[in-house]
């Protein structure tokens, strides 16, 4: 989500099966420090979030994506988590890993993942049972950007879904700052 920070060229679908299904929700959600939570649930304007030149690849991989959304395929995160492949991590706990993105939107873009996905392809799969995990990944959010040095103003991003352009099925929060941010973001 930052969206033009969502604009990610570079995907690595290795992983990526082709078991087609739909995907249930897609909406994006932002969180930005001094400003309240919003949520932009699917509209026809929101599809300008995906509408630069650039984005035309994001919503291709995107659409690639989609086709395991919900089937449970193993993604490229189980082998960054497993350090099967290597990562530049940034923090890590017993339940988060945080590392930088390797297709960077801002001078601090880092996505903050849960160690065990336990159903959590998207946002909108959350369960109760997800709540701690969930708060745990927006405290480790603040923590990497504490850490980044960008407290002060920093974004934190979910793409939900092939029309918010999420390109890999295991729940991460982008975490974006060091650059004057806009809104609304295109
Ligand atoms: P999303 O479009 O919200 O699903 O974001 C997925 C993010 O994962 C993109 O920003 C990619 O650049 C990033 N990404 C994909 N593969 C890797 C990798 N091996 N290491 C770090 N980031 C990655």
């Amino acid at each position: 989500m930052a969206v033009t920070s969502s604009s990610m060229l570079l995907r690595n679908f290795s992983t990526v099966g082709r078991v087609a299904q739909s995907v249930r929700v897609t909406s994006r959600i932002f969180f930005s420090t001094g400003e309240l939570i919003r949520v932009l649930p699917y509209t026809r304007s929101s599809r300008s979030i995906c509408s630069t030149r650039a984005a035309h690849n994001e919503e291709a991989a995107a659409k690639a994506a989609a086709s395991v959304a919900d089937t449970g395929a193993p993604t490229i995160f189980d082998k960054i988590i497993a350090k099967e492949i290597p990562s530049d991590i940034v923090y890590e706990d017993e339940n988060v890993l945080a590392f930088r993105d390797i297709n960077p939107q801002a001078p601090v873009h880092v996505l903050v993942i849960p160690k065990l996905r336990d159903g959590l392809t998207t946002l909108g799969n959350a369960e109760p049972r997800h709540v701690e995990v969930l708060g745990q990944l927006l405290h480790a959010s603040k923590i990497v950007a504490e850490k980044e040095g960008i407290l002060d103003g920093f974004r934190v991003v979910i793409n939900n879904g092939v029309e918010a352009c999420q390109s890999v099925y295991h729940l991460h929060l982008h975490v974006l700052g060091g650059r004057q941010m806009k809104w609304p973001p295109g």
